[in-house]
């Protein structure tokens, strides 16, 4: 999802002040006084007792709780912590921004946003903004127990044999798992498909992991591909806490696979003799993995960016298009200084643009579909992200393919509705964006992003047992999307 530039000051900002700072007590009027709502920032400060132990005991600290969590390798907590969805409908761009500068001031964790509204987390501490906000619902009244509910939908232990990749009834898909374990399922279907999947690494992350993506086609009779030009580019986990993008791109590959290898006459095995499908599950491994060990809630990469403390850049502001360059390292959506700093956006990107490896020779075509998986708020979406008043040349096009997708993904087993439009119209604007290069500057026609499941019930902390559905969703509507651009574009190269 998307996230505007938060100075992440809290810790900071709640030591600074006197122990007297007197709270805002009891409801107030819920309508917007934006002036109002900054001469009141100290007062809706308030230091909760014993909580403010810095690893480096000292009050001017400006660690924040999750790196915190990381130093002591403990789980963040997050007990008392609500989300609640302020409905912003009827205010203009100005009060917009006022609200969101507010939001930034005090590093307010935002969940997702649209045209209609705005969803945040909201510690105790912070609960008196309430007398500030426009009118408000409790989207989830317990951050915590969701939290301890995804935790528990994690296994790590891999099956003695390895995973099961021979049907799609797999307990892998029943699940959350840390990177490893999604590597090690690519691994078995490699494996398990040697003459369809292929594995390699498109870059290495700052904690040393490898980026991995697979690579999956079928040949025809003489063992060559039928359309190699045809590349069909799926990423997801740019943003470590949205678990069930990786989790859903798995399961769509393997679905894939499996279909197609099941019966060469299936519209599966025809998608894999016309398009190459490349998929890289999980963009952001060390954040990824933050994300399992420290802190649900982190979002960025785990890169030192220069910052005494706060690690970690928003890969997806991060991208060379209408960059935007970040102002405070510790903001949770910190888009970097400059373009592709982020390890993970410059090796995609690379890969996007040139091709991968080193010891093959740069791509001869470009990609002819990328699509970006995100959670939460069941969307799909075409550029650009930056500007609602740049409209590409495509949208046409765009949006006719876009709703395809969206009947495809409603009408999957068990789906659910999805809007189409484009980006900045349906989540906000926002800049330096994957989709916004892979078109831009990638020349890749059909880009998109997708925020998967839910509309908010449980956000990122979204129920393993909604892996299917989400994944099924998936599923219908890339294969949708890929014939619909076999069908109107295959002249087009
Ligand atoms: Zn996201």
């Amino acid at each position: 999802m998307l996230q505007r530039s938060l100075p992440l000051l809290t810790f900071a900002l709640a030591w600074a002040l006197p122990a007297t700072a007197s709270p805002i007590a009891g409801p107030g009027p819920n309508s917007l006084h934006a002036q109002a709502a900054f001469n009141s920032i100290p007062q809706l400060l308030r230091p909760e007792p014993h909580s403010g132990h810095s690893a480096h005991g000292s009050h001017d600290s400006t660690l924040t709780p999750s790196e915190l969590a990381g130093l002591l390798s403990i789980h963040e907590r997050y007990d008392g912590h609500e989300v609640w969805r302020v409905d912003w409908r009827g205010l203009g761009e100005t009060a917009k921004d006022e609200i969101l500068a507010l939001l930034e001031s005090i590093n307010m964790d935002i969940w997702h946003m649209s045209a209609a509204s705005i969803d945040i987390r909201v510690p105790p501490k912070f609960a008196g903004i309430r007398t500030v906000l426009p009118s408000f619902t409790t989207y989830v009244p317990d951050v915590q127990a969701l939290v301890d509910m995804t935790l528990r939908d994690v296994v790590d232990d891999e099956p003695e044999g390895g995973w099961n990749v021979s049907s799609i009834d797999t307990p892998f898909h029943d699940a959350y798992h840390k990177v490893e374990a999604v590597y090690a399922f690519g691994d078995a279907l490699k494996a398990g498909f040697p003459d369809v999947v292929e594995e390699f690494d498109i870059g290495t992350t700052a904690e040393g992991r490898p980026i991995r993506a697979w690579r999956a086609h079928l040949k025809t009779s003489d063992g060559e591909p039928e359309h190699e030009e045809l590349e069909f580019v799926i990423q997801a986990g740019q943003h470590a806490r949205e678990w069930v993008a990786p989790s859903a791109a798995v399961y769509f590959l393997h679905s894939l696979v499996l279909d197609a290898t099941a019966d060469p006459n299936s519209h599966a095995a025809a998608l894999l003799r016309h398009f190459t499908f490349t998929v890289v599950p999980v963009l952001n491994p060390d954040g990824f993995e933050y994300s399992h060990a420290h802190s649900r809630m982190w979002r960025k990469n785990r890169q030192d960016v220069g910052g005494l403390f706060c690690k970690g850049l928003d890969l997806n502001s991060n991208w060379g298009y209408k960059f935007k360059a970040g102002r405070t390292a510790c903001s949770d959506s910190y888009a970097g200084r400059a373009a592709f700093e982020g390890l993970e956006t410059k090796a995609m990107a690379y890969y996007l643009i040139n091709g991968t490896l080193t010891d093959t020779p740069p791509r001869d075509h470009k990609v002819r579909a990328f699509v970006d998986l995100h959670s939460y708020g069941q969307l799909f979406m075409f550029p650009y992200a930056y500007s609602c008043a740049d409209f590409p040349a495509d949208a046409e096009n765009l949006m006719e393919a876009g709703l395809g997708v969206a009947k495809a993904m409603r009408q999957a087993q068990n789906g659910e509705g999805y809007q189409t439009g484009q980006a900045c119209d349906l989540t906000f604007r926002s800049t330096g964006e994957a989709i916004d290069y892979v078109y831009g500057e990638g020349d890749t026609r059909w880009s998109y992003s997708a925020e998967l499941r839910d509309t908010g019930t449980y956000g990122f902390m979204l129920p393993a047992s909604l892996i299917r559905p989400t994944g099924d969703e998936v599923n219908a509507g890339l294969r949708y999307l890929a014939q619909f651009i076999y069908e109107t574009d295959i002249d087009k190269p």
